[in-house]
């Protein structure tokens, strides 16, 4: 059946209005947004699970109980990338190794979207266990870019943002380890908050980097995904570095006065090289902010040039150790084997983790091995502290930084799937504030003459998600409003 575009094309806030008014159900919303993902996924390829009977379910009970206005999300679709349990569906965070899982219990991030009154409808691809920026290292399928099929969407979180910009659906969740909801918001038109690490819970999420991990929402608009934030975020104890820090009001958002705010430009990341449609459309989000009365200064933050180096040592030592559980007898696929224990961990390892997943396993295991744990690891972390100190000094001066997300647009598949090193260089412009820990807004500046989005990121001092998000609101008002994406095929 065709999708109905008068409630697919609604954002959260829109959505929510007319639920409360009962100018629609939540089940003709839900179902409104499965067809859509019924009519797109052929070209998309956003969704690895589709849970159509359990959110139609979910909404119809919803509907008979009535709306509820003390429930912020209540019978809204949301879909969750699937690293995220969902109890009765399957979790394969992209892997072969995972395939045939079903979590025996749920997400912290999960429980608060159902009790907020959402309605899970998908579980969004991705690149297999978040390792990437393509997604095209899912195990399964790649996930093509809206604006363009035959571009890649980002990654790792490539099915959220191609979902939200598909239409699919209004509000998703990711997560950020090195930039893996902001930089496919930026690629697929849409807006990506990573919130400052601790804020939301990574109770039962598949684990990548776990210092780094985040899990943050990605919508069309900033207050959408202020909603999405609000509903999940907070203490949860049963992750053990969830913040007991409180959270911020919410509820009531206003955007900042221009010619109050002071933006810090990192000259390690504006001074680089840039793709030519990408200069044009940041330079023009660089006057308009100006030419408003926001001051933009140039800064240096020289520990920048080493964050690539030392994120892909972190995280790629913090997977080795995560993955290592994936063995085939207590975890994961399990291949037969030649009738000893050495061969059934080879053999299942070999068939479970794809090219990307091994190399960081290859890679952090010898960063963390004896003999080269100081040069590699502990310079790492070196690194991360002075960034971390960097980070704080400028938060100290500036109201936020302003940076890039991605220094070229959506790239054609196939680009650097041979060239990792030129790929993981790609995330210098994300990755820091991660090294960081702070939060990180990235939405959309403006469309390319090549028809690709180009975003833009704000990041500002820890916990403070409410006002870098009423930052955001102000410059979203001043960018061009981004129109349906085309789905050019080539
Ligand atoms: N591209 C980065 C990596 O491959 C970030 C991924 C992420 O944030 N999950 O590690």
């Amino acid at each position: 059946m065709a999708s109905d575009p008068n409630l697919t094309s609604l954002t959260l806030a829109e959505a929510r209005e007319g639920l409360l008014k009962r100018d629609f159900s939540s089940a003709e919303l839900v179902r409104a947004t499965l067809d859509r993902i019924d009519e797109t996924e052929p070209r998309v390829q956003a969704c690895l699970h589709v849970l159509r009977d359990k959110a139609l379910a979910d909404a119809a009970a919803l509907d008979g109980a009535g709306p509820d206005r003390s429930k912020p999300l209540w019978g809204l679709p949301v879909t969750v990338k699937d690293v995220f349990l969902v109890r009765g569906a399957p979790t394969t965070a992209g892997s072969r190794m995972l395939s045939g899982y079903m979590p025996g219990f749920e997400a912290g991030v999960v429980t608060r979207l159902r009790a907020a009154g959402a309605v899970i409808t998908a579980k969004t691809n991705l690149d297999e266990f978040a390792m990437g920026s393509s997604t095209e290292f899912s195990a399964f399928r790649p996930t093509r870019n809206p604006w363009n099929l035959s571009r890649v969407p980002g990654g790792s979180s490539g099915g959220a943002a191609a979902g939200i910009s598909a239409r699919q659906a209004p509000g998703a969740f990711g997560t950020d380890t090195g930039g893996s909801i902001r930089q496919p918001a930026a690629l697929c038109g849409c807006v990506g908050l990573k919130p400052t690490y601790g804020r939301v819970s990574r109770y039962g999420i598949v684990a990548y980097g776990s210092s780094l991990d985040q899990a943050g929402p990605l919508a069309r608009t900033v207050g959408d995904c202020g909603m999405l934030f609000g509903a999940v975020a907070g203490p949860d104890g049963r992750d053990s570095t969830s913040s007991r820090v409180p959270l911020e009001d919410l509820s009531a958002m206003t955007p900042p006065e221009a010619s109050k705010l002071r933006f810090a430009l990192p000259r390690e990341l504006w001074e680089g090289r840039f793709d030519t449609e990408v200069e044009k459309v940041l330079s023009s989000a660089r006057r308009v902010m100006e030419s408003a009365g926001i001051r933009l200064e140039a800064v240096s933050m020289p520990s920048i040039r080493y964050s690539v180096a030392a994120y892909y040592v972190i995280a790629a030592a913090e997977a080795s150790t995560n993955l290592a559980r994936y063995d085939g007898v207590r975890y994961g696929l399990r291949a037969p084997g030649r009738g000893d224990l050495l061969s059934l961990y080879r053999e299942s390892r070999t068939e479970g983790l794809g090219p990307e997943a091994r190399r960081r396993i290859l890679l952090g295991t010898f960063a963390l091995s004896s003999g080269y744990y100081d040069a590699y690891y502990r310079k790492a972390a070196q690194v991360r502290r002075l960034i971390h100190e960097e980070y704080a000094r400028i938060l100290g001066e500036f109201d936020f930084i302003l940076a890039p997300v991605s220094s070229i647009p959506a790239w054609p598949f196939g680009s650097f799937t041979d060239d990792p090193l030129t790929q993981y260089q790609l995330d210098v412009m994300t990755l820091p504030l991660n090294l960081a820990g702070g939060p990180g807004l990235s939405l959309p500046a403006g469309l390319g003459a090549d028809g690709l989005p180009v975003g833009i990121q704000i990041q500002g001092p820890h916990f403070r998600e409410k006002p870098l998000l009423e930052a955001g609101m102000l410059l979203e008002s001043m960018f061009p409003r981004l129109p349906e994406p085309a789905f050019v095929s080539g």
